[in-house]
């Protein structure tokens, strides 16, 4: 094999000399700049990049962190990544604090009228009594909710409590937004005080804004690493707004719900899943490329993250299948606990941290369906320039931007946290907020060429880094990081949510 490859690379030096004179202005290493045009060959010939993807959703379907489900997408993945032909394929596992199952979510409005309601829960919340109770909707002010638990909170037993904005008439801003959250920590006082005050439930997934789509629920975790005691479910915008003309009517609605869920005492386990290809010439120096394994549980969580995790082995497929080893290592991850607060990935990060110092980047995919159009580059200024020759090479996927945003909301963070460029590869997925953590989360929202496309992209990407003749990037001090983020407005957020202080946990000092 070595054999092989060095007479592979004997041959494509003889072809670099060629090109490179005729791609002078590429600003791309001559030789790099020929081995991507095989590995963009594998990636669109011949990759089963959609293949893994209906596997996963029909074969294993939802995947909550923790549970069995998500037990054998471990098992699948490190499969189908020795398959592939993956090195050091393993699972790194760690525990999740707390496991959670859903179980039936039911609701019927029962006066005024009589009429089947459209809800689920969200994760890591409680249940009703078994049978369900019957139960007056009150309505809290979002926005007022300091207000609401000072004054209110005494009348609350019993009832169902629908969070919600102010009508657009009422507020006279026609700001009644989809999935605006009220700020974190309020919100989740209000929840504490609505289970104390014993409320029978609360409406409100959606944190006061309505739920995206016409007839959909989105399920999610309510806050970072949290469970709620009492039942919080999410409700289609249309029975949202009924209950809320009743009640601007000066009508009482009152409904039946029943949610059963179920969680466990103590904590569950779960897994990262990674497996490399070993660099050639620095094998020590590592470049992750990932998506998250798990997903939401109304759907098969086809496009979060399905897509992830399909174009995440379709990259490693199309490395493998050019059979050109990468100066670099690149390490494909598969997290887990993204959903509840990226937990697989600041498990990563803590169980590499003496490697923290020879990461050079992490290149991840959590758009869902859209096509690739921008590389954000979490944070790094710096680099912006460096990679305008890569979004050259790749303008005819229709890659057309590279900047330095910064993205939290997925497993680019706690890389972005370590001072590294945590790259998101933006996307243009208009349907995604109808289709993530909803019902509607399947495999034929999934176009098969954008998602080859898209893995190719992923490859092409990762293998730019790993394969150029000189690092595009060394780890941040924490001080740098700090710097950054705060000149961002991060700080305030990252401390919210325990995240700040991972900053320096991963660098040598
Ligand atoms: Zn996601």
């Amino acid at each position: 094999m070595r054999k092989l490859l060095t007479l592979f690379t004997a041959v494509c030096l003889g072809l670099a000399c060629v090109a490179g004179a005729q791609n002078a202005d590429s600003g791309i290493d001559a030789l790099t700049l020929r081995h991507m045009e095989a590995v963009a060959g594998t990636g669109m010939v011949g990759s089963h990049a959609f293949d893994y993807l209906a596997e996963l959703s029909d074969s294993i379907g939802a995947r909550v962190t923790g549970s069995p489900d998500a037990q054998k997408a471990i098992a699948w993945a490190m499969t189908t990544m020795r398959g592939i032909g993956l090195e050091n394929v393993h699972a790194e596992n760690w525990p999740l604090w707390r496991g959670w199952t859903r179980g039936a979510a039911e609701a019927t409005l029962i006066s005024p009228i009589h009429r089947r309601l459209m809800i689920d829960s969200m994760g890591w919340v409680g249940s009703t009594p078994p049978n369900g109770v019957d139960a007056d909707v009150v309505r809290i002010q979002f926005g007022n909710l300091a207000q609401e638990i000072a004054q209110n909170a005494q009348t609350w037993a019993g009832k169902v409590l629908l969070v919600s904005k102010p009508s657009p008439q009422q507020s006279g801003s026609g700001d009644v937004g989809q999935g605006a959250n009220a700020d974190p920590a309020i919100y989740e006082k209000f929840l504490r005080a609505a289970y104390i005050a014993h409320a029978a439930a609360v409406i409100g997934g959606q944190g006061g804004g309505k739920s995206i789509g016409m007839h959909l629920t989105h399920t999610g975790i309510l806050g970072f690493g949290q469970y709620f005691e009492e039942p919080v479910v999410s409700i289609a915008a249309e029975d949202q707004d009924q209950l809320e003309r009743y009640i601007e009517a000066g009508k009482t609605p009152r409904i039946h719900m029943n949610v059963q869920n179920h969680a466990t005492d103590g904590p569950v386990n779960s897994a990262n899943v990674v497996g490399e290809i070993r660099g050639s010439e620095h094998p020590e120096q590592v470049i992750v490329v990932g998506g998250h394994l798990d997903s939401w549980d109304l759907a098969s969580g086809a496009t979060d993250n399905g897509c992830g995790v399909a174009t995440t082995l379709g990259a490693a497929e199309e490395i493998v299948r050019s059979g050109i080893k990468p100066r670099r290592t690149i390490r494909f991850v598969l997290f887990t606990g993204e959903e509840q607060g990226l937990l697989g990935s600041v498990a990563y990060i803590k169980t590499h941290t003496p490697e923290m110092v020879n990461h050079v980047a992490a290149v991840i995919l959590d758009v869902g369906q859209g096509p690739i159009v921008a590389l954000n580059l979490g944070g790094r200024t710096d680099i912006v320039q460096a990679t305008m020759p890569l979004k050259d090479a790749l303008k005819n996927f229709g890659v057309l931007r590279a900047n330095d945003q910064v993205v939290f909301g997925t497993d680019t963070g706690p890389f972005i946290l370590m001072g590294l460029p945590g790259i998101l590869l933006a996307q243009n997925s208009p349907d995604y907020g109808n289709t993530h953590h909803s019902p509607i989360d399947t495999l034929d929202k999934v176009d098969a060429v954008t998602l080859t496309k898209n893995a190719a992209v992923q490859g092409l990407v990762a293998f730019w880094i790993a394969d150029r003749p000189d690092r595009l990037a060394s780890p941040w001090t924490p001080e740098q990081t700090r710097k950054s983020l705060t000149d961002r407005q991060q700080e305030a957020s990252l401390r919210m949510w325990g995240l700040w202080d991972l900053i320096g946990s991963g660098n040598a000092k």
